[in-house]
């Protein structure tokens, strides 16, 4: 599966956050730090309003959403490079993940200790990146004169990985994180500094975590996070954990009253989800009938064989064709049949790529 990880300082609401996130109170959240030890993994379901629409159309009894996984690592300090508080582990479990959703302070709350004593998300943000990029330097630095010696004498693997490594270490030793490495890069290259595995090369979604009376509007804090977002390329979400929490507990017909109340259209978390499911560079499709309709995940880029690899391992080696629509088209000619017959179901081959939407159903032997 896909998985983010939440991250940042103690009390800055990650605990309450998952547990929004999973409707479970198996995180607990509490006053104090390194509540959260144990890293704690929950699945959610991708919201996708598509879902509904194939759903309706096809007359499926059943509706399937696509899933990611959250997982909630432990809190990181100033100095969790050098293995201060549970530094080590807590690098050890983002190296596991695909992506960070990185949650900032942005509440207001006498009540709730803030470790460094004050509210400064920027400057909170800054902290975790220079240990996540310190344990990178450092990484980087114990592996990168075996490969230059290697690369002297003509190996091929250290020639390979030996200029990103290079181009990674300038950034750091330069105090910036690998992750600008990303814009634009060429699949070979990322499939290279993915093996790297280093910490500050996987994007990042900050999360602002405001009051309950700011859900709505925001507040300076947040604005001042999504400034240093968009130096560095990367999304920013506005929310209350704590509200989120609240409506977690909630049926629909009440959450949609509450966030009618807090003047929201939606839930902060079906945001959440959603970017999170952007940053990990996921695409949907979808399998309909009468049995189910159903969303899958690929990653952007995957072949038709891969798609069908999602749903049985037996769909990718016997892959013959794919029968596929564009959502477009099968929402606006209504179904399958429509489609047909205007010619919008197209037969694709091993090659085609999965385009975000298509509706398929697989031929393939057995
Ligand atoms: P973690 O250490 O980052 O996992 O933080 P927790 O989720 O345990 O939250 C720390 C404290 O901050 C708890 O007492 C929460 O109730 C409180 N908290 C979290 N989010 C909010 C919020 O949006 N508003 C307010 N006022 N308190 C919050």
């Amino acid at each position: 599966g896909f998985k983010c990880g939440i991250v940042g300082l103690p009390n800055v609401g990650k605990s309450t956050l998952f547990n929004a996130l999973t409707k479970t109170a198996a995180a607990q959240a509490a006053n104090y730090p390194f509540c959260t030890i144990e890293p704690n993994t929950g699945e959610v379901a991708v919201p996708d309003p598509r879902l509904a629409q194939i759903a309706q159309i096809a007359r499926s009894k059943e509706i399937v959403p696509t899933r990611i996984s959250f997982v909630d690592i432990a809190g990181l300090v100033r100095g969790a490079s050098k293995g201060e508080g549970l530094g080590n582990q807590f690098l050890a479990n983002i190296r596991e993940v695909d992506a960070i959703v990185h949650v900032l302070r942005c509440f207001e709350d006498d009540d709730v200790t803030h470790v460094e004593g004050r509210i400064d998300p920027v400057a909170d943000a800054e902290t975790v990146e220079t240990e996540l990029m310190l344990s990178d330097l450092e990484s980087l630095e114990r592996r990168i004169a075996g490969v230059r010696k290697k690369a002297t004498g003509k190996d091929k693997e250290a020639l390979t990985v030996l200029p990103m490594m290079e181009q990674a270490l300038a950034l750091l030793q330069d105090s910036k994180p690998v992750r600008l490495l990303l814009d634009g890069i060429a699949a070979e290259d990322l499939a290279i500094l993915k093996g790297l595995n280093l910490l500050t090369s996987k994007p990042v979604l900050y999360v602002c975590n405001v009051a309950e009376d700011e859900a709505a509007t925001g507040n300076a804090h947040a604005e001042a996070v999504a400034a240093m977002a968009a130096e560095q390329g990367a999304s920013t979400v506005t929310i209350s954990a704590a509200i989120e929490a609240e409506i977690a507990q909630l049926d629909a017909d009440e959450a949609r009253e509450f966030l009618d109340t807090l003047g929201l259209e939606e839930a902060g978390l079906d945001r959440l989800i959603r970017e999170g499911y952007d940053l990990l560079d996921l695409i949907t499709f979808f399998t309909a009938g009468p049995k189910e309709s159903r969303a899958w995940t690929v990653r952007k880029g995957s072949r038709a064989p891969q798609a069908a690899g999602e749903i049985h391992t037996d769909f990718e080696k016997g892959f013959i064709r794919a029968q596929t629509i564009a959502f477009d088209d099968y929402v606006g000619l209504g179904g399958e049949n429509a489609a047909k017959e205007a010619g919008k179901a197209r037969d694709e081959g091993k090659d085609y790529v999965v385009q975000d939407g298509d509706v398929m159903l697989f031929k393939f032997n057995v």
